[in-house]
Order: C-alpha cells, then structure tokens, then sequence
C-alpha cells in the first residue's frame, strides 16, 4: 500500500519533476507487483491530516492481520506513525513493524565513547565503516517477495484496480516539452536506476576521486532521485559496488569507489542529523544561532539568483542547470546556496525551498543539511577557476558567453572592456562580491552575537 497525498507535495513544494517521477515510478512498481499476483493498493489522503485515518481504514477495510512499514525520519511523518501505531495496537490482534530501509546503519544508533551520538561527520564515516566491516549482513535485502495463489488473493480483487493517480493540478509542467526532458533525462524506476548504477560502477566511478568536483564532466551517477524517491535501496547500491570493488570493503581498494560511498555515508549522517536535532526538519538551523539573522528583502537579487542572471557566470550556470534538468551538480549547489544566504543575505529557507519546487531529488535530510547556514563564504570566480577549469561548464549553460577565450569567461565584467562586455547581453553582477561577502560576515557577527 503506497499512501498518497497531494497536499503533502503541495506542503514540501515538491517539484513538478519529482511528483511525476514518483507516479510514474509506482505505475512500474504497480505493472511489476501484478505479475505476482500482488496488488499495489494507492491509498489518497487528500489532506495531510487525514493520513492516519486513511491507514486506519484501509486496515479495518481489508482485515489486516500485520503491518510492515518502512520508517521516515522527520517529525511530521514519525507522529504519523506513532498515532497509526497506537490506534492499531489496541486491536489485539493486529501486529506492527517498522523496518529501516532508507539506511544501512540505523539513524541514531553509532555513538562515540561517551555514548551520545556521533555529530561530527569524519569519526561517524569511521565508525561506519567499522560497522558495516563488523557486520556485513547490515547489507543484506529482504528476498523479493513470492508469486501469491489465486486463492491467497481472493478478497483484494479490487485492490488490482486500484487507479495511480495523475499528476495533480498545481504539479504540472510548464509545457509537454518540459515533461518529455525531464523523463528522458530521468527514466522512472528501479529498473532504470539500477541500469544507472551498473554503467556508473563500469565507465564512472574509478574517476569519481580525482574528478567528482568538475561539473562539466557530470562525473557522479545521478542516482539521488532514485535514492531520494525509494526507487532504488541503499543496500542493493552497496552489495553491487563491493562487487564492483573486487569484493573489498569500502575503505579499500579502488579510490573512486571508496571517495563515493563517502557520498552515501554523508546521506546515512544526515539521516542522524535528522533524528538527533529534529528541529532541521521543522524550517530551523542547526545551530540554532543563525535563526536570528537579519536578513536581507532583496527582491530584485532572489529574482536574478532564481533565473540564473545574477552577472556571476559560475551560480548563473548553476542556476540554469536547475531549472533544465531538475538537478545541479553538488559543487553548484554548493556555491548557488553560499551566494543567495551570504552574498545576496537572503534568508536561505527561501532557497531551501526553491531547490525544494525544482529538483527531482529533493530529500528533506541532504537539502536541509546541504542549506545549513555557516560563515563559510565561496568565491564564485575562484570556484570556478578551480572545477570549470577551461569553463566548459558555464558555455554549456550560459550562451551570451560561449565565445569568450581565456580567463574571461569567470569574471567577464572585470576581464573584459566595457564596451566588449556590453555587446555580450550578459549581466552586471547584482552585487559586489567582497563587499557582499564582508557584509555577510559582519551581519552573522553582530546577530549571532546577540542571539
Ligand atoms: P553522487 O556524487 O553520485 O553521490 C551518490 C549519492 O550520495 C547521491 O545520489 C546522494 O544520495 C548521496 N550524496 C552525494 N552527495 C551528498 C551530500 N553532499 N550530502 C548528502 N548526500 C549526498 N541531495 C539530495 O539527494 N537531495 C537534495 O535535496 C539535496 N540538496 C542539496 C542542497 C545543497 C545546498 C547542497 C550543497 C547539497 C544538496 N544535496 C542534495 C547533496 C548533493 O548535492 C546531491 O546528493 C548530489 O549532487 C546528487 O548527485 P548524484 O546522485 O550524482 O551524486
């Protein structure tokens, strides 16, 4: 039983993107549970507070006699499944289980010496590691399930008929064209993402060490929709990639392969972040601090920041990416997010949020965490002389400044004449950059001082 809400997309700003990769992926799910005599039941809460009740119902309706659930971690969705909880188990005769599939290690569970958990990332990565060496079946899948007797599924007859909802009004496409992208770009399924996994771990992955920071080689797998969605089970990723790695554990062996599985051990620590500072799921940092910044109501700059204009060619190619692919590479979104919350000072829960309506793998953890406010300010230009080295990066996402040679495509508006920028129909930058990044220091001093 899969439970769908429509205000919940509209709650989270779910994309456009990720709503339709869901349906879509269900509509697979649905086609392949069929083949075994399994039925796909899509239960609709209309309103986000109705989803308890739906459950509910749905177990009374079809005399279940057992519960298994997979755990989400954020606060709003854990009281779900603690009143659900509390309500059946008054049945007697009704038994409930909540597994773990989002991670291999069990949010909440590697501790330090002194017993709390682990919030700093580096010794939590070793005490994964460790772990997951210790106990190699944390890897194991549960078996797919068996082909089911007529006779088994008798009275769920119905349940085969059970509709996979359209994408609801307010998620729609801009256009038909814009829907075709996005699912080539991103065929729904786990079929399709395991596909991904088997030609990332055969022609990417022995590079991902040396060159996962260059966004013009798009040199990472792209799996986070998968992962983001459920499509695709973090243990099965992991089993296929220590094959991948001649059967080695993951500190060992090929370097690209153990620089990535890094990647999935931040996403398993964000999932303990979550667990262990519920407020970052509730529209709040984690250090609480920043909560009291002033921020800045620069309406033009969030416009500019949005479409990708802002006169930085760098967080403009980002920018762009985005709103093409339904995705940014990470170092972008890296520097997109420094940009608007120091640069541009605009309180980053409107980012947060803006990655929210327009990525396909938004995930609660990894953007709240990804957003996290600090004094760390990027130098765009720098940046982006250091991962778009030749700047192919920007040409592909930036026309006005595909003819330009040399270092000028980083800083055009400081490298060139100005009657040569000018021709280009390219932005000024909306602000300065040091003094924007000062500005940005300094305002974090004084609130945070106060706070
Ligand atoms: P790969 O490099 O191939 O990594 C493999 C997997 O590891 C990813 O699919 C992802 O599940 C996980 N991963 C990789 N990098 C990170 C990271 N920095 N933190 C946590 N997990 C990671 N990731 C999301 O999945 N959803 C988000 O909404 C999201 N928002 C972000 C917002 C900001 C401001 C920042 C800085 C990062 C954000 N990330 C988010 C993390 C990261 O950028 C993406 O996971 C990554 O770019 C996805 O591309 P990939 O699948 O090719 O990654």
């Amino acid at each position: 039983m899969y439970l769908y809400s429509p205000s919940d997309f509209t709650f989270h700003g779910t994309s456009p993107a990720r709503s339709d990769f869901i349906l879509d992926g269900l509509r697979i799910l649905r086609e392949q549970l069929k083949q075994k005599n399994i039925p796909l039941a899509i239960v609709t809460a209309e309103e986000r507070g109705a989803k308890m009740q739906k459950v509910i119902e749905f177990v009374k309706e079809h005399d279940i006699s057992h519960i298994y659930a997979n755990m989400e971690y954020e606060v709003d969705e854990l009281r779900r499944d603690i009143g659900v909880a509390k309500q059946v188990l008054e049945e007697k005769t009704l038994a409930f289980d909540v597994l773990h599939d989002q991670t291999v290690v069990v949010p909440g569970t590697l501790t330090t010496g002194s017993g709390g958990p682990h919030k700093v990332f580096t010794p939590y990565s070793k005490a994964w590691l460790t772990e997951t060496k210790r106990d190699p079946g944390l890897l194991d899948t549960v078996p797919p399930p068996e082909a089911n007797d007529d006779s088994a599924v008798s009275n769920l007859r119905k349940l085969f008929d059970s509709k996979i909802p359209d994408l609801p009004d307010s998620k729609q496409f801009d256009s038909a064209e814009a829907q075709d992208r996005i699912r080539r770009l991103w065929p729904a399924g786990n079929a399709a993402g395991m596909k991904r996994l088997a030609d990332f771990l055969h022609n990417k992955v022995s590079d991902y060490a040396a060159h996962r920071s260059e966004p013009a080689r798009d040199p990472s797998s792209r799996l986070s929709a998968y992962f983001s969605s459920g499509t695709i089970s973090v243990r099965q990723v992991l089993q296929q990639t220590k094959k991948a790695n001649g059967g080695k554990h993951f500190d060992a062996g090929d370097a690209g392969i153990s620089a990535w599985v890094r990647e999935i051990i931040f996403r398993e620590f964000y999932r303990q972040v979550t667990v262990t500072t519920p407020h970052t799921a509730m529209n709040l940092p984690q250090n609480l601090k920043f909560d009291f910044v002033e921020w800045e109501d620069d309406v033009e700059g969030w416009e500019k920041w949005c479409e990708g204009k802002t006169g930085v060619p760098f967080i403009d190619a980002g920018m762009r990416q985005i709103n093409t692919e339904a995705y940014m590479h990470n170092r972008l979104r890296m520097n997109t997010a420094s940009y608007l919350r120091a640069n541009l000072l605009i309180d980053y829960r409107k980012g947060e949020r803006y990655f929210a309506e327009h990525l396909i793998d938004w995930d609660l953890s990894n953007n709240t965490q990804g957003w996290e406010p600090s004094y760390t300010v990027f130098n765009p230009v720098v940046q982006a002389e250091k991962c778009d080295k030749h700047g192919d990066y920007i040409r592909q996402w930036v026309p006005e400044l595909r003819g330009l040679k040399g270092k000028a495509i980083f800083a055009p508006h400081d490298r060139l004449s100005k009657e040569e920028f000018e021709k280009l129909g390219y932005p000024y930058p909306h602000v300065n950059y040091s003094e924007s990044a000062q500005r940005a220091k300094q305002r974090y001093k004084r609130d945070l001082a106060d706070a």
